[in-house]
């Protein structure tokens, strides 16, 4: 976890990934980006990427189009929530487990 030390008293931690080991393995959803509606992905220039500011885990790209890391992608959601432009679909990921479990 990055540290930084600001004066004498205060320090802060950034998220980043691998922070919180391989945290794809906890992953019931995936969060796929739909490129028809992603602002810079549709536009072709930098902008937006809310995903990005948000994403507890920074594994979002800030590049065109947008790309997620899913080894460490935990499946939260935020970036969905945050998305403006409604271009992240949150996936189910669980459809084998649960044909298997039956
Ligand atoms: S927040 Fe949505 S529209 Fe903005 S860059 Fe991310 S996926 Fe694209
Ligand atoms: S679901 Fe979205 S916000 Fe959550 S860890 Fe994955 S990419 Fe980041």
């Amino acid at each position: 976890m990055g540290t930084r030390e600001c004066g004498r008293f205060t320090s802060y931690s950034e998220s980043g990934p691998g922070d919180g080991g391989r945290t794809g393995s906890w992953r019931v959803v995936r969060p796929v980006i739909n490129l028809d509606l992603c602002i810079p992905a549709k536009k072709k220039k930098k902008a937006c990427f809310m995903c990005w500011l948000y994403c507890p885990d920074g594994v979002i790209t800030r590049e065109i189009p947008p790309v997620i890391d899913y080894e460490y992608c935990k499946g939260c959601g935020i970036c969905a929530e945050e998305c403006p432009a409604g271009a992240i679909e949150m996936v189910d990921e669980t459809g084998d487990a649960r044909e298997e479990g039956k």
